[in-house]
Protein backbone atom coordinates (compact mmCIF):
# COMPACT_ATOMS: atom_id res chain seq x y z
CA UNK A 1 0.00 0.00 0.00
CA UNK A 2 1.15 3.56 -0.84
CA UNK A 3 1.94 6.34 1.90
CA UNK A 4 -0.83 8.23 2.37
CA UNK A 5 -0.99 12.08 2.03
CA UNK A 6 -2.33 12.21 5.41
CA UNK A 7 0.90 10.99 6.66
CA UNK A 8 4.04 13.21 7.87
CA UNK A 9 6.78 13.27 4.80
CA UNK A 10 9.78 11.65 4.84
CA UNK A 11 12.95 13.39 5.16
CA UNK A 12 15.54 12.01 2.79
CA UNK A 13 18.87 13.03 2.73
CA UNK A 14 21.05 12.40 -0.07
CA UNK A 15 25.15 12.58 0.23
CA UNK A 16 26.59 13.80 -3.02
CA UNK A 17 25.41 15.41 -5.84
CA UNK A 18 26.96 13.32 -8.79
CA UNK A 19 25.06 11.40 -11.41
CA UNK A 20 23.39 9.11 -8.35
CA UNK A 21 22.87 11.93 -6.37
CA UNK A 22 21.02 14.05 -9.06
CA UNK A 23 18.70 10.78 -9.85
CA UNK A 24 18.17 10.81 -6.58
CA UNK A 25 17.42 13.78 -6.00
CA UNK A 26 14.67 13.70 -9.32
CA UNK A 27 12.60 10.90 -8.31
CA UNK A 28 11.98 12.16 -4.78
CA UNK A 29 11.86 16.14 -5.24
CA UNK A 30 9.13 15.45 -7.99
CA UNK A 31 6.48 14.02 -4.91
CA UNK A 32 6.76 16.57 -2.35
CA UNK A 33 3.57 15.26 -0.71
CA UNK A 34 5.44 12.24 -0.07
CA UNK A 35 9.19 13.28 0.48
CA UNK A 36 11.34 15.96 1.70
CA UNK A 37 14.86 16.45 0.19
CA UNK A 38 18.12 17.90 1.19
CA UNK A 39 21.55 17.12 -0.77
CA UNK A 40 24.76 17.60 0.72
CA UNK A 41 27.53 18.24 -2.11
CA UNK A 42 31.06 18.98 -1.14
CA UNK A 43 32.16 20.71 -3.39
CA UNK A 44 30.79 23.97 -5.64
CA UNK A 45 29.25 22.40 -8.26
CA UNK A 46 27.28 19.10 -9.68
CA UNK A 47 28.37 16.45 -11.77
CA UNK A 48 30.94 14.49 -8.99
CA UNK A 49 33.47 12.53 -11.94
CA UNK A 50 32.33 14.16 -14.49
CA UNK A 51 33.67 17.47 -13.22
CA UNK A 52 37.82 16.86 -14.88
CA UNK A 53 40.50 18.51 -12.82
CA UNK A 54 43.98 19.30 -13.59
CA UNK A 55 45.48 19.05 -10.35
CA UNK A 56 45.82 15.85 -8.50
CA UNK A 57 45.97 15.75 -4.33
CA UNK A 58 43.53 18.18 -2.86
CA UNK A 59 42.17 20.91 -3.60
CA UNK A 60 42.07 24.48 -2.14
CA UNK A 61 39.71 23.33 0.48
CA UNK A 62 42.47 20.65 1.80
CA UNK A 63 39.99 17.74 0.37
CA UNK A 64 41.12 15.15 -1.65
CA UNK A 65 40.42 15.62 -5.66
CA UNK A 66 37.32 13.36 -6.07
CA UNK A 67 37.29 13.41 -10.11
CA UNK A 68 40.05 10.65 -11.84
CA UNK A 69 38.76 12.14 -15.12
CA UNK A 70 41.35 12.37 -17.60
CA UNK A 71 41.94 15.32 -19.83
CA UNK A 72 41.26 13.21 -23.34
CA UNK A 73 38.63 10.77 -22.26
CA UNK A 74 35.56 9.89 -24.52
CA UNK A 75 33.32 7.55 -22.68
CA UNK A 76 33.13 3.61 -23.32
CA UNK A 77 29.58 3.77 -23.69
CA UNK A 78 27.11 5.74 -26.35
CA UNK A 79 25.22 7.79 -25.16
CA UNK A 80 22.16 6.27 -26.79
CA UNK A 81 22.94 3.22 -23.75
CA UNK A 82 24.31 5.67 -20.53
CA UNK A 83 20.89 8.24 -20.48
CA UNK A 84 19.00 7.85 -18.02
CA UNK A 85 15.58 6.85 -19.15
CA UNK A 86 13.55 9.88 -18.68
CA UNK A 87 16.25 12.12 -20.38
CA UNK A 88 17.68 11.26 -23.72
CA UNK A 89 21.13 13.42 -24.44
CA UNK A 90 20.76 15.40 -27.72
CA UNK A 91 20.18 13.33 -30.35
CA UNK A 92 22.36 14.08 -33.26
CA UNK A 93 25.76 14.55 -32.84
CA UNK A 94 28.59 11.64 -32.12
CA UNK A 95 27.13 8.82 -29.91
CA UNK A 96 30.93 8.40 -27.75
CA UNK A 97 31.11 11.93 -25.85
CA UNK A 98 33.98 13.37 -24.25
CA UNK A 99 33.60 14.29 -20.32
CA UNK A 100 32.80 18.21 -20.86
CA UNK A 101 29.24 17.28 -22.97
CA UNK A 102 28.45 14.60 -20.09
CA UNK A 103 28.89 17.38 -17.56
CA UNK A 104 26.82 19.43 -19.86
CA UNK A 105 23.65 16.47 -20.09
CA UNK A 106 23.90 16.44 -16.06
CA UNK A 107 23.61 20.27 -15.83
CA UNK A 108 20.98 20.07 -18.17
CA UNK A 109 19.07 17.03 -16.06
CA UNK A 110 19.25 18.91 -13.07
CA UNK A 111 18.24 22.29 -14.66
CA UNK A 112 15.63 20.56 -16.44
CA UNK A 113 14.02 18.62 -12.94
CA UNK A 114 15.19 22.03 -11.16
CA UNK A 115 17.57 20.00 -9.06
CA UNK A 116 19.70 22.51 -7.77
CA UNK A 117 17.91 23.94 -5.11
CA UNK A 118 17.66 21.04 -2.86
CA UNK A 119 21.35 21.25 -2.85
CA UNK A 120 23.64 22.52 0.07
CA UNK A 121 27.15 22.93 -1.64
CA UNK A 122 30.31 23.02 -0.36
CA UNK A 123 29.41 21.18 2.56
CA UNK A 124 30.82 17.82 3.16
CA UNK A 125 29.39 15.26 5.27
CA UNK A 126 31.00 14.66 8.11
CA UNK A 127 29.21 11.64 10.44
CA UNK A 128 26.18 10.00 9.83
CA UNK A 129 24.44 8.26 12.99
CA UNK A 130 21.54 6.44 13.46
CA UNK A 131 19.43 7.36 16.59
CA UNK A 132 16.69 5.30 17.74
CA UNK A 133 12.96 6.68 17.18
CA UNK A 134 11.41 5.02 19.86
CA UNK A 135 9.21 3.17 17.90
CA UNK A 136 11.27 0.04 16.35
CA UNK A 137 13.20 2.07 13.93
CA UNK A 138 15.60 5.01 13.83
CA UNK A 139 16.19 8.43 12.10
CA UNK A 140 19.40 9.58 10.96
CA UNK A 141 21.51 12.30 12.37
CA UNK A 142 23.56 13.90 9.93
CA UNK A 143 26.83 16.42 11.00
CA UNK A 144 28.14 18.54 7.96
CA UNK A 145 30.48 21.00 7.66
CA UNK A 146 31.14 24.16 5.31
CA UNK A 147 34.63 22.96 3.55
CA UNK A 148 35.51 26.87 3.53
CA UNK A 149 35.91 27.32 7.42
CA UNK A 150 39.07 25.39 8.54
CA UNK A 151 38.13 24.77 11.83
CA UNK A 152 34.66 22.98 13.33
CA UNK A 153 32.94 26.33 14.05
CA UNK A 154 31.00 25.22 10.96
CA UNK A 155 29.60 21.91 11.94
CA UNK A 156 25.71 21.89 11.86
CA UNK A 157 23.36 19.47 12.20
CA UNK A 158 20.28 17.46 10.08
CA UNK A 159 17.71 14.60 11.15
CA UNK A 160 16.34 12.64 8.59
CA UNK A 161 14.12 9.66 7.79
CA UNK A 162 16.32 8.12 5.62
CA UNK A 163 19.91 8.57 4.09
CA UNK A 164 20.63 7.89 0.51
CA UNK A 165 24.56 7.37 0.00
CA UNK A 166 25.49 8.70 -3.30
CA UNK A 167 29.49 9.83 -2.79
CA UNK A 168 30.70 7.44 -5.54
CA UNK A 169 33.67 5.31 -5.08
CA UNK A 170 36.55 7.04 -7.30
CA UNK A 171 38.92 8.56 -4.51
CA UNK A 172 40.60 5.59 -2.96
CA UNK A 173 42.54 4.02 -5.53
CA UNK A 174 43.57 0.52 -4.91
CA UNK A 175 47.02 0.06 -4.97
CA UNK A 176 47.06 -3.23 -5.95
CA UNK A 177 49.41 -5.57 -6.43
CA UNK A 178 51.07 -8.83 -5.25
CA UNK A 179 54.14 -7.75 -2.83
CA UNK A 180 55.57 -5.00 -1.97
CA UNK A 181 55.96 -1.31 -4.26
CA UNK A 182 58.64 -0.42 -2.36
CA UNK A 183 61.57 -1.80 -4.09
CA UNK A 184 60.92 -0.29 -7.57
CA UNK A 185 62.17 3.30 -7.57
CA UNK A 186 60.61 4.44 -10.72
CA UNK A 187 57.21 6.60 -10.24
CA UNK A 188 54.31 4.74 -9.32
CA UNK A 189 50.92 6.34 -9.62
CA UNK A 190 47.62 5.38 -9.66
CA UNK A 191 45.01 6.12 -12.69
CA UNK A 192 43.06 8.09 -10.31
CA UNK A 193 45.85 10.76 -10.82
CA UNK A 194 46.68 9.81 -14.69
CA UNK A 195 45.56 13.06 -16.38
CA UNK A 196 47.41 13.60 -20.02
CA UNK A 197 49.60 11.32 -21.53
CA UNK A 198 52.04 13.85 -22.46
CA UNK A 199 53.59 13.09 -18.59
CA UNK A 200 54.99 10.27 -20.07
CA UNK A 201 56.82 11.20 -23.22
CA UNK A 202 60.07 8.57 -24.19
CA UNK A 203 59.14 6.77 -21.32
CA UNK A 204 58.71 2.86 -20.79
CA UNK A 205 55.36 2.99 -18.90
CA UNK A 206 53.70 -0.52 -17.29
CA UNK A 207 49.81 -0.07 -17.02
CA UNK A 208 48.70 -3.05 -14.60
CA UNK A 209 44.82 -3.58 -14.82
CA UNK A 210 42.83 -4.64 -17.95
CA UNK A 211 39.15 -3.26 -16.97
CA UNK A 212 38.06 -0.02 -18.93
CA UNK A 213 40.40 2.37 -17.65
CA UNK A 214 43.77 0.48 -18.19
CA UNK A 215 42.68 -0.27 -21.71
CA UNK A 216 42.03 3.36 -22.68
CA UNK A 217 45.10 4.77 -20.39
CA UNK A 218 47.52 2.00 -22.28
CA UNK A 219 45.86 3.30 -25.22
CA UNK A 220 46.60 6.75 -24.95
CA UNK A 221 49.83 6.31 -22.99
CA UNK A 222 50.92 4.93 -25.84
CA UNK A 223 50.49 7.78 -28.33
CA UNK A 224 53.80 9.27 -26.29
CA UNK A 225 55.55 6.69 -24.37
CA UNK A 226 58.35 5.22 -26.13
CA UNK A 227 57.37 1.61 -24.84
CA UNK A 228 53.58 0.42 -23.20
CA UNK A 229 53.35 -2.66 -21.28
CA UNK A 230 49.70 -3.62 -20.42
CA UNK A 231 50.16 -6.59 -17.55
CA UNK A 232 47.49 -8.77 -16.78
CA UNK A 233 46.12 -11.98 -16.08
CA UNK A 234 42.58 -11.86 -18.05
CA UNK A 235 42.71 -13.39 -21.33
CA UNK A 236 44.65 -11.52 -24.30
CA UNK A 237 42.61 -9.00 -26.08
CA UNK A 238 42.29 -9.89 -29.69
CA UNK A 239 42.05 -5.98 -30.87
CA UNK A 240 44.66 -4.44 -32.99
CA UNK A 241 47.31 -2.57 -30.74
CA UNK A 242 50.13 -0.02 -31.71
CA UNK A 243 53.20 -1.12 -32.07
CA UNK A 244 54.72 0.34 -29.05
CA UNK A 245 52.32 -1.13 -27.09
CA UNK A 246 52.43 -5.10 -25.96
CA UNK A 247 50.47 -7.05 -24.02
CA UNK A 248 52.44 -9.34 -20.82
CA UNK A 249 51.00 -10.94 -17.93
CA UNK A 250 50.69 -9.85 -13.95
CA UNK A 251 53.46 -9.00 -12.24
CA UNK A 252 54.99 -11.40 -9.89
CA UNK A 253 57.91 -9.25 -8.29
CA UNK A 254 58.79 -5.73 -8.70
CA UNK A 255 62.69 -4.76 -9.07
CA UNK A 256 64.83 -1.52 -8.55
CA UNK A 257 64.24 -0.65 -12.30
CA UNK A 258 61.31 -2.93 -13.55
CA UNK A 259 59.63 -6.19 -12.80
CA UNK A 260 59.04 -9.95 -12.81
CA UNK A 261 56.20 -11.34 -14.75
CA UNK A 262 54.33 -14.47 -14.22
CA UNK A 263 55.02 -15.35 -17.70
CA UNK A 264 58.64 -15.53 -16.59
CA UNK A 265 59.45 -12.46 -18.69
CA UNK A 266 61.72 -9.89 -16.70
CA UNK A 267 60.71 -5.91 -18.17
CA UNK A 268 62.42 -3.15 -17.42
CA UNK A 269 60.03 0.34 -17.31
CA UNK A 270 60.43 3.90 -15.79
CA UNK A 271 56.99 4.10 -14.60
CA UNK A 272 54.15 2.04 -12.83
CA UNK A 273 50.99 2.76 -13.29
CA UNK A 274 48.05 1.61 -12.04
CA UNK A 275 44.46 1.15 -13.16
CA UNK A 276 43.84 -1.43 -10.51
CA UNK A 277 40.25 0.07 -9.43
CA UNK A 278 39.37 1.42 -6.04
CA UNK A 279 38.38 0.84 -2.55
CA UNK A 280 34.66 1.99 -1.16
CA UNK A 281 34.83 3.92 1.30
CA UNK A 282 32.31 5.89 3.68
CA UNK A 283 34.48 7.76 6.34
CA UNK A 284 31.49 9.81 7.29
CA UNK A 285 29.22 6.57 8.31
CA UNK A 286 29.66 5.88 12.00
CA UNK A 287 30.53 2.55 13.47
CA UNK A 288 27.11 2.66 15.11
CA UNK A 289 25.90 2.09 11.27
CA UNK A 290 27.34 -1.43 11.44
CA UNK A 291 28.64 -1.30 7.52
CA UNK A 292 31.69 -3.25 6.29
CA UNK A 293 33.84 -3.39 4.04
CA UNK A 294 35.71 -6.41 3.40
CA UNK A 295 38.06 -6.86 0.17
CA UNK A 296 35.95 -5.30 -2.36
CA UNK A 297 32.50 -6.51 -0.46
CA UNK A 298 30.22 -4.18 1.29
CA UNK A 299 28.25 -5.64 3.74
CA UNK A 300 25.06 -6.20 5.32
CA UNK A 301 23.40 -4.94 2.04
CA UNK A 302 20.04 -6.68 0.40
CA UNK A 303 20.21 -6.15 -3.49
CA UNK A 304 23.33 -4.15 -3.25
CA UNK A 305 21.30 -1.46 -2.00
CA UNK A 306 20.01 -1.11 1.37
CA UNK A 307 21.15 -1.87 4.68
CA UNK A 308 19.59 -5.01 5.94
CA UNK A 309 19.57 -4.05 9.85
CA UNK A 310 18.80 -0.19 9.40
CA UNK A 311 16.31 -0.53 6.43
CA UNK A 312 15.81 3.11 5.88
CA UNK A 313 20.54 3.47 4.75
CA UNK A 314 20.32 3.06 0.99
CA UNK A 315 23.44 3.00 -1.17
CA UNK A 316 23.42 3.65 -4.65
CA UNK A 317 26.43 3.04 -7.30
CA UNK A 318 27.94 0.10 -5.35
CA UNK A 319 27.57 -2.16 -8.60
CA UNK A 320 29.91 -2.39 -10.98
CA UNK A 321 30.60 -2.88 -14.89
CA UNK A 322 27.23 -2.15 -16.07
CA UNK A 323 25.34 1.29 -17.41
CA UNK A 324 25.32 3.57 -14.56
CA UNK A 325 22.92 6.39 -15.00
CA UNK A 326 20.37 3.81 -16.18
CA UNK A 327 21.15 2.06 -12.94
CA UNK A 328 21.17 5.03 -10.93
CA UNK A 329 17.68 5.74 -12.04
CA UNK A 330 16.46 2.66 -11.40
CA UNK A 331 17.79 1.91 -7.54
CA UNK A 332 16.32 5.22 -6.45
CA UNK A 333 12.92 4.36 -8.01
CA UNK A 334 13.16 0.93 -5.90
CA UNK A 335 14.33 2.66 -2.83
CA UNK A 336 11.16 4.74 -2.98
CA UNK A 337 9.25 2.04 -3.41
CA UNK A 338 10.89 0.96 -0.45
CA UNK A 339 10.20 3.78 1.48
CA UNK A 340 6.63 4.79 0.14
CA UNK A 341 4.94 0.92 1.08
CA UNK A 342 5.01 0.02 -2.64
CA UNK A 343 7.32 -2.93 -1.87
CA UNK A 344 7.08 -4.15 1.41
CA UNK A 345 10.96 -5.10 2.33
CA UNK A 346 11.55 -8.62 4.02
CA UNK A 347 12.30 -9.67 7.49
CA UNK A 348 15.78 -8.75 8.21
CA UNK A 349 17.09 -12.22 8.56
CA UNK A 350 15.04 -13.16 5.25
CA UNK A 351 17.34 -10.14 3.77
CA UNK A 352 20.36 -11.08 5.16
CA UNK A 353 19.77 -14.99 4.05
CA UNK A 354 19.30 -13.57 0.83
CA UNK A 355 22.37 -11.75 0.38
CA UNK A 356 24.26 -14.37 1.96
CA UNK A 357 23.05 -16.97 -0.76
CA UNK A 358 23.62 -14.30 -3.64
CA UNK A 359 27.21 -13.95 -2.42
CA UNK A 360 28.03 -18.09 -2.44
CA UNK A 361 26.49 -18.40 -5.84
CA UNK A 362 28.97 -16.06 -7.19
CA UNK A 363 31.94 -17.59 -5.60
CA UNK A 364 30.20 -20.98 -6.83
CA UNK A 365 30.15 -19.78 -10.60
CA UNK A 366 34.12 -18.21 -9.65
CA UNK A 367 33.87 -14.95 -9.13
CA UNK A 368 36.37 -13.69 -6.83
CA UNK A 369 35.19 -12.49 -3.20
CA UNK A 370 36.48 -8.76 -4.74
CA UNK A 371 33.72 -8.93 -7.34
CA UNK A 372 30.55 -9.72 -4.96
CA UNK A 373 29.57 -6.37 -6.27
CA UNK A 374 30.10 -6.99 -10.28
CA UNK A 375 27.40 -7.33 -12.39
CA UNK A 376 28.08 -7.37 -16.30
CA UNK A 377 25.57 -9.57 -17.82
CA UNK A 378 23.70 -10.07 -14.61
CA UNK A 379 23.13 -6.43 -14.53
CA UNK A 380 19.88 -6.85 -16.99
CA UNK A 381 18.22 -9.64 -14.60
CA UNK A 382 18.93 -7.98 -11.82
CA UNK A 383 17.50 -4.72 -13.47
CA UNK A 384 14.33 -6.29 -14.33
CA UNK A 385 13.99 -8.19 -11.04
CA UNK A 386 14.61 -4.28 -8.80
CA UNK A 387 11.71 -2.85 -11.45
CA UNK A 388 9.38 -6.26 -10.87
CA UNK A 389 9.18 -5.37 -7.16
CA UNK A 390 9.49 -1.57 -7.26
CA UNK A 391 6.79 -1.78 -9.59
CA UNK A 392 8.03 0.35 -12.47
CA UNK A 393 8.97 0.68 -15.66
CA UNK A 394 11.52 -2.01 -16.90
CA UNK A 395 14.47 -0.67 -19.10
CA UNK A 396 14.17 -0.90 -22.30
CA UNK A 397 15.66 -3.98 -23.97
CA UNK A 398 17.31 -1.70 -26.94
CA UNK A 399 20.06 -0.79 -24.44
CA UNK A 400 20.91 -3.95 -23.36
CA UNK A 401 20.83 -4.90 -26.61
CA UNK A 402 23.02 -1.71 -27.43
CA UNK A 403 25.59 -2.27 -24.54
CA UNK A 404 26.05 -6.01 -25.83
CA UNK A 405 27.14 -4.51 -29.33
CA UNK A 406 29.21 -2.02 -28.04
CA UNK A 407 30.98 -5.17 -25.36
CA UNK A 408 31.34 -6.91 -29.00
CA UNK A 409 32.76 -3.79 -31.15
CA UNK A 410 34.81 -3.22 -28.23
CA UNK A 411 36.88 -6.36 -27.91
CA UNK A 412 36.87 -6.57 -31.86
CA UNK A 413 38.55 -3.09 -32.50
CA UNK A 414 39.43 -0.97 -28.97
CA UNK A 415 41.33 1.80 -31.36
CA UNK A 416 38.35 2.44 -33.20
CA UNK A 417 34.80 1.36 -31.69
CA UNK A 418 33.80 4.55 -30.93
CA UNK A 419 34.02 5.93 -34.41
CA UNK A 420 30.38 4.69 -34.87
CA UNK A 421 27.24 6.28 -34.23
CA UNK A 422 23.38 4.63 -33.24
CA UNK A 423 20.50 5.71 -32.26
CA UNK A 424 17.51 3.42 -30.41
CA UNK A 425 15.03 2.26 -32.89
CA UNK A 426 12.70 0.91 -31.25
CA UNK A 427 11.56 -0.62 -27.76
CA UNK A 428 14.26 -3.07 -28.55
CA UNK A 429 16.52 -2.28 -31.75
CA UNK A 430 18.74 0.24 -32.56
CA UNK A 431 20.68 1.19 -36.05
CA UNK A 432 23.84 2.37 -37.09
CA UNK A 433 23.62 6.10 -37.62
CA UNK A 434 25.70 8.37 -40.43
P1 LIG B 1 30.51 10.60 -8.38
O1 LIG B 1 30.35 11.11 -9.75
O2 LIG B 1 31.84 10.21 -7.91
O3 LIG B 1 29.83 11.64 -7.38
C1 LIG B 1 29.94 11.56 -5.99
C2 LIG B 1 29.72 12.95 -5.41
O4 LIG B 1 29.69 12.86 -3.98
C3 LIG B 1 30.84 13.93 -5.75
O5 LIG B 1 30.29 15.11 -6.28
C4 LIG B 1 31.52 14.19 -4.41
O6 LIG B 1 32.04 15.50 -4.30
C5 LIG B 1 30.39 13.95 -3.42
N1 LIG B 1 30.84 13.56 -2.09
C6 LIG B 1 31.69 12.55 -1.76
N2 LIG B 1 31.83 12.47 -0.42
C7 LIG B 1 31.06 13.47 0.12
C8 LIG B 1 30.81 13.91 1.45
N3 LIG B 1 31.37 13.32 2.50
N4 LIG B 1 29.97 14.95 1.63
C9 LIG B 1 29.38 15.56 0.57
N5 LIG B 1 29.60 15.19 -0.71
C10 LIG B 1 30.41 14.16 -0.94
N6 LIG B 1 30.17 5.89 -16.80
C11 LIG B 1 29.49 5.86 -17.97
O7 LIG B 1 28.27 5.71 -17.98
N7 LIG B 1 30.15 6.01 -19.16
C12 LIG B 1 31.49 6.20 -19.22
O8 LIG B 1 32.05 6.32 -20.30
C13 LIG B 1 32.22 6.27 -17.98
N8 LIG B 1 33.55 6.54 -17.99
C14 LIG B 1 34.19 6.68 -16.79
C15 LIG B 1 35.54 7.01 -16.80
C16 LIG B 1 36.23 7.19 -15.62
C17 LIG B 1 37.67 7.56 -15.65
C18 LIG B 1 35.56 7.01 -14.40
C19 LIG B 1 36.28 7.21 -13.09
C20 LIG B 1 34.22 6.66 -14.37
C21 LIG B 1 33.52 6.50 -15.57
N9 LIG B 1 32.17 6.16 -15.59
C22 LIG B 1 31.50 6.10 -16.77
C23 LIG B 1 31.47 5.81 -14.34
C24 LIG B 1 31.03 7.04 -13.54
O9 LIG B 1 31.70 6.94 -12.33
C25 LIG B 1 29.57 7.03 -13.37
O10 LIG B 1 28.99 7.24 -14.64
C26 LIG B 1 28.98 8.10 -12.46
O11 LIG B 1 29.28 9.37 -12.92
C27 LIG B 1 29.28 7.96 -10.98
O12 LIG B 1 28.40 8.81 -10.31
P2 LIG B 1 28.23 8.84 -8.74
O13 LIG B 1 27.23 9.89 -8.47
O14 LIG B 1 28.00 7.48 -8.22
O15 LIG B 1 29.64 9.25 -8.15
Amino acid sequence: MSLSVCQPRKRVAVIGAGAAGLAALRHTSCRPEVFEVMCFEQSAVIGGTWVYNDDVGTDQYGLPVHSSMYKNLRTNLPKEAMAFPDFPFEKDGRSFLKHEEVLDYLEKYADHFNLKKYIKFLTEVKHVDPVKDGHGGVTWNIKVKDVRVADDTSDSSFVADAVIVCNGYGVLGRMHFNGSLTKFEGQVIHSHDYRVPEAFANKVVCCVGCGASGQDIALEVASKAKQVYLSHNKPALSTSLPDNLSQTSGIVELTADGGMMKNGQKLEFDVLLLCTGYHYSFPFLSANCHVNIDDGRVTPLYKHIVHTEFPTLFFIGICTKLCPFPQFHNTVKFILATLDGTFQLPPKEDMMAEEQREFEWRLKKGYAHRHAHLMGPLQWDYFNELADLGKYERLPKAVQNLFDEIHRTRCNDLQNYRNINYQITGPETFEVRY
